[in-house]
């Protein structure tokens, strides 16, 4: 049976829109996802936030929070019936909790048994990695094996097969797109 690693941040949940309404909300501006063309979001956000852009990430009950993508939930019930569904992702040094707690509530098939906690997720066993930081994504090509972008802004410069949302990657799996 196929391994599936799947990120949680801005492919299973929408972390971008809250963080960026927050972040948007205390210093007045207009952050949006489509405005990130690159990983470094402190690069988009003004002079007087600069790197505290992140602070905003250990905001007690964030990741709990979160929305899941359109879609994600239901594709993901049905990728479990003939896939190996494994979620692997990172965490900031508080949101190890919530990110816990979000897998039982809302993905209860999959559960906290198959999260995994990992900044290094090429080293983890799987046949694909679903993610979208570009670090993530190259990573895991250089391990030889198949890393597919959830398409952002971001990680267009990434060299890797992309698809837009959940029902193009399912769909992508169920024709055999990638050969698995
Ligand atoms: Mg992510």
């Amino acid at each position: 049976m196929t391994t599936l690693l799947v990120d949680m941040d801005s492919v299973i949940v929408d972390l971008m829109s809250e963080w960026h309404r927050r972040y948007n909300e205390r210093y007045h501006d207009t952050l949006s996802v489509a405005k990130l063309r690159s990983w470094d979001s402190e690069i988009y956000v003004k002079p007087e936030c600069g790197v505290k852009i992140y602070d905003f990430l250990d905001e007690p009950g964030l990741f709990l929070e979160l929305q899941p993508l359109p879609g994600a939930i239901d594709a993901l019930r049905r990728l479990k019936r003939s896939h190996d569904v494994v979620i692997v992702t990172s965490s900031r040094t508080y949101a190890y909790t919530d990110k816990e707690l979000w897998v039982e509530r809302h993905l209860p098939f999959i559960g906290k048994r198959n999260l995994i906690y990992s900044h290094r997720k090429e080293l983890i066993c799987g046949d694909l990695l679903f993610d979208d930081a570009p670090p993530n994504l190259e990573a895991f090509r250089g391990s030889g094996r198949l890393a597919v972008a959830m398409d952002y802004p971001y990680n267009r410069d990434v060299d890797v097969p992309r698809v837009s949302d959940w029902q193009e990657f399912e769909q992508a799996l169920t024709d055999g797109r990638w050969g698995m």
